[in-house]
């Protein structure tokens, strides 16, 4: 699942694993629970994310290597987040080639930049189990406690508007040319993101079902 931050790639990537039961894997979700557990991992991870730019790929690409290698991943898995560069997408290739396995989509969900910083806005997330909520698209039922487990919600600290703006710069200089690579290998399936979240997935899911790519 590629995208700009906020693009919604998290959100669809936790229906896709709902509906297709296989593992959602988010390395920004690891990061966050490395940080919050206070890992070795997660304070070197942080002086990156707190500042908008990406964690440098050797520290991202194992963690993702290991987790595949995960007995629930072996009937799929949906990335959410990873690969972010090229290296990072070569070094996944490698991977896949070694343990016999490919990928079978990747779903670019397209959200123009200014809609990317108005969403961000309201952006939320239960720092308990990780899901992310929104104050106008993804409502919690009760204001501002998670649905799932009752935590309270918080706003992240790379969500503020000037690492907003320093996530999308990064986006578009490391990980928009994942976008033509992974279009040349004819895996790639382009999602307008600006629709309502349902409507999103609902064309995901027509599309993965007709086993169409570009
Ligand atoms: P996300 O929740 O996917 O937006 O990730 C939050 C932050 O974690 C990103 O802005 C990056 O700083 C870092 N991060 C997550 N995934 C990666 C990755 N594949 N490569 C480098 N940094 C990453």
């Amino acid at each position: 699942m590629i995208g700009a931050p906020g693009a919604g790639k998290g959100t669809q990537a936790t229906v896709m694993s709902e509906k297709f039961v296989i593992p959602h894997i988010s390395t920004g979700d690891i990061f966050r629970s490395n940080i919050s557990k206070k890992t070795e991992l997660g304070i070197e991870a942080k002086k990156y994310i707190d500042k908008g730019l990406l964690v440098p790929d050797e520290l991202v690409v194992n963690i993702v290597i290991d987790r595949l290698q995960e007995k629930d991943c072996s009937n799929g898995f949906v990335l959410d987040g990873f690969p972010r560069t090229i290296p990072q997408a070569k070094a996944l290739d490698q991977q896949l080639i070694n343990a016999n396995s490919s990928i079978d989509y990747v779903i670019d969900v397209e959200v123009p930049d200014e809609v990317i910083i108005k969403r961000m806005a309201g952006r939320r997330v239960c720092p308990k189990c990780g899901e992310p909520w929104h104050t106008k698209y993804k409502t919690t039922l009760v204001e501002n406690i998670c649905d799932r487990c009752g935590e309270s919600l918080i706003r992240r600290k790379d969500d503020d508007p000037a690492t907003v703006e320093k996530r999308l710069t990064v986006y578009h200089d490391q990980t928009q040319p994942l976008i033509d690579y992974y279009r040349g290998k004819g895996l790639l399936v382009e999602v307008d993101g600006t629709k309502d979240l349902k409507e999103v997935s609902k064309s995901i899911i027509a599309t993965l079902e007709m086993g169409k790519c570009q």
